[in-house]
């Protein structure tokens, strides 16, 4: 495979198949997922003092967030391996996701999710004919629920890095950004911070592909945006600790990153501290004024999490942390979801 057979293929994520788990094609699930666009944030960008400012649109997706690139290749892999039934813990979009997956696949999926979800969510996974629980509590709870279930039934844990296959998935979006890029990297990458498996999942795209020398050795330094109200990473970060701390009462307007405490919290400090990255929080005002001002000034209705990268990296441009030119890339982990 060279980069040459790469750029040739159809654009969307079975293009990376050698870099991806599945063994047999006959296997893959999908619902003909796109590269997702890069666009200059012009206007906003220039209001932040961010000149080389640009947002990855993942809400062009199929389900509507990034959450379709690890289900593709979860529930592809799930299938070879002879799962026919799963189940997850999800805040919303990874449960629409892996149920619409699942439905294409033919496999039962069981999802567990916080009342307080966008109801959206579950309307979509019901409609794909998923057994959804709504869980009184955050997404832990609904996790402790999965954990009773699958050693009711004996089925198959699907949670966020249970197993191993949905963080191959996510890695598609690294690909794509350094394809994007012309083979190298932005100086920045700003994600918003809940499991961690998108940030992860870049990272360890990077990584095989300078293994690979299809790029340089340099990194661009990942930053972790969470919620002041549950920021855990953010604390964890500030105080050079390896691993994160349970958030107490953890709520946030932007659902996808209210998580308390994340499995793979030390593989996010570790990606974040070995770029040269960093962790920074947001508050909810920042994060809906953030979200407005990308719709008005560049036509970008990006959903709450991804605003929130937006109003970080606007705070990290004023604090010089991000410095005048560099080259600075936003993920827009999602379409808007009504609460
Ligand atoms: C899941 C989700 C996130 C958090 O992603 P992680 O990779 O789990 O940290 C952010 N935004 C949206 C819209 C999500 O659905």
């Amino acid at each position: 495979m060279t980069k040459a057979d790469v750029a040739r293929r159809a654009p969307g994520l079975w293009r990376w198949r050698e870099l991806l788990p599945l063994r047999d094609d006959a296997y893959a699930t999908s619902l003909g997922e796109t590269m997702t666009p890069i666009a200059p944030l012009a206007h906003a960008g220039s209001a932040a003092g961010i000149s080389g400012l640009f947002l990855k649109d993942e809400g062009e997706l199929p389900t509507g967030s990034f959450k379709a690139r690890g289900a593709a290749i979860g529930v592809s892999r799930a299938k070879e391996l002879g799962v026919t039934a799963f189940a997850m813990p999800t805040n919303g979009n990874a449960g629409v996701a892996w149920s619409v997956y699942a439905a294409r696949a033919g496999m039962r999926a069981f999802i567990a999710m916080p009342r307080g979800a966008p109801h959206e969510h579950r309307a979509d996974c019901a409609a794909a004919g998923a057994e959804v629980e709504l869980i009184d509590g955050l997404i832990s709870d609904a996790g402790k629920r999965v954990a009773e279930v699958i050693a009711l039934r004996k089925i198959y844990d699907a949670s966020t890095l249970k197993e191993p296959y949905r963080i191959e998935g996510k890695k598609t979006m690294g690909f794509e950004i350094a394809l994007q890029y012309g083979w190298d990297v932005p100086d920045v990458i700003v994600y918003p911070c809940g499991g961690g498996v998108g940030l992860i999942g870049i990272d360890k795209a990077l990584r095989e592909l300078r293994g690979l020398q299809w790029i340089g050795e340099r990194l661009p330094r990942m930053v972790a945006v969470q919620a002041a109200g549950c920021a855990p990473i953010v604390r964890a970060w500030e105080a050079g600790a390896r691993e994160s701390a349970f958030w107490e009462d953890a709520r946030t307007v932007a659902f996808g990153i209210n998580v308390p405490k994340a499995i793979g919290d030390f593989l996010v400090l570790d990606a974040i501290r070995s770029t040269g990255g960093c962790a920074i929080a947001v508050d909810d005002d920042a994060i809906a004024a953030a979200q407005a001002r990308l719709a008005r000034d560049d036509g970008a209705h990006v959903c709450l999490e991804g605003a929130a990268t937006f109003a970080a990296a606007a705070r990290l441009r004023g604090s010089g942390w991000i410095r005048e030119g560099e080259r600075v890339l936003l993920i827009n982990t999602g379409i808007p979801r009504n609460p």
